[in-house]
């Protein structure tokens, strides 16, 4: 299959019908949203979803996110929609933010990987939601990478990661977060956090009061635990260079890579320190690293790095978000100097 990339930013008329054409086709299309790059087809074909799970060598009980482009396309998807998602969508959407209802029967069990429920989101993205409109249908998307590789936030690494996969891929620059949404349940008792993401634990108690946040956001599975998110016991974001989070102050942590054989993988201000290193956004600041954590985790694979220590994040806001990530890239490997 030929890959074709069309710039929704200068060609947006031809992006839009192109998009449109083969998503009703039944085929995948990749397409900017502000969170990453996501994998579109229409979310109510069978068809035309399990070749996402192809696309991306994804395992078929990893259900995917529904996106919509206005609140009155989340009614037909949802058995119901509860009090708490009507006053989070008014505080939230558009924006990073996926939440899980009951869902309905117009929901293909291959879209909710089995499960009862499903997942949706507005993204704040205006080129994802023209997409979304021109097709006239939700559409489910995943992070457009190959499964287990950090997701893409800009067309070059979804190319390199898709090249031959999808016949389309709408490049609309780099996204504006860097970060999957946050994945929020209302299926359960008390609303929990599956994933962080751009909206916080914090923003969220702002609107509905009390939230749980799942074991799993920042700790390793235990053997025989069952995930709330099926994504969740998956292997993710993990480049082929092998990470190592280091806790500590930066004094210790230089006194730690002295002498090893490694990348590093710092802040941004820190490069004096060290010879080899890739950066990834600023201590004090949990978006900017979120911006660019994706990204430099694929520069240090393009760089051949084998061996990365990595500086860790202030985890709260943004920052657990990013460390939430970092975690599973390191494959939850922590020290502490
Ligand atoms: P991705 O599509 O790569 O952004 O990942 C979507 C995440 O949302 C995965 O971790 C899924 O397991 C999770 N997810 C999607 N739908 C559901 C659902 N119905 N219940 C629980 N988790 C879900
Ligand atoms: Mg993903």
């Amino acid at each position: 299959m030929q890959t074709r990339l069309i710039d929704i930013r200068t060609d947006r008329d031809t992006a839009l019908n192109e998009a449109k054409k083969l998503i009703l086709d039944g085929q995948v299309v990749a397409i900017p949203t502000e969170t990453v790059y996501g994998l579109a087809a229409n979310a109510l074909n069978a068809e035309a979803v399990k070749k996402i799970y192809a696309a991306k060598g994804r395992p078929s009980d990893n259900p995917l996110i529904v996106h919509i482009s206005d609140y009155s396309q989340l009614l037909p998807l949802v058995k119901e929609i509860p009090e708490k998602v009507k006053l989070m969508a008014d505080a939230f959407w558009p924006g990073p933010l996926t939440m899980i209802m009951k869902k309905s029967e117009v929901i293909p069990d291959i879209t909710s990987g089995g499960l009862d429920t499903v997942a949706v989101r507005m993204p704040k993205s205006e080129h994802a939601r023209a997409i979304i409109s021109a097709c006239g249908v939700p559409l489910a998307a995943p992070s457009a990478n190959l499964s287990g590789s950090p997701s893409p936030t800009n067309a070059k690494y979804v190319l390199d990661d898709m090249n031959g996969r999808v016949p389309l891929i709408v490049d609309g620059g780099a996204c504006e977060i860097g970060v999957e949404s946050t994945v929020i349940t209302f299926a359960a008792d008390i609303p929990t956090v599956l994933r962080p993401g751009g909206v916080t634990p914090e923003m969220i108690r702002g609107v509905i009061g009390e939230i749980k946040i799942a074991d799993a956001v920042l700790h390793e599975l235990k053997e025989g635990e069952t995930a709330a998110s099926p994504g969740m016991k998956y292997k993710h974001y993990a480049p082929t260079a092998d990470i190592t989070i280091v806790k500590g102050s930066l004094e210790s942590f230089c006194e730690f890579v002295k002498n090893k054989d490694c990348f590093v993988l710092c802040f941004e201000g820190e490069e004096k320190l060290f010879e080899r290193f890739v950066t990834y956004g600023r201590a004090d600041d949990g978006l900017s690293e979120a911006q660019r954590l994706f990204d430099a985790l694929r520069e240090l694979d393009e760089k051949g790095a084998k061996t990365v220590y990595a500086r860790c994040p202030e985890i709260s806001g943004v920052g657990l978000a990013v460390y939430n990530r970092l975690i599973r890239s390191a494959g939850f490997k922590v020290v502490e100097v």
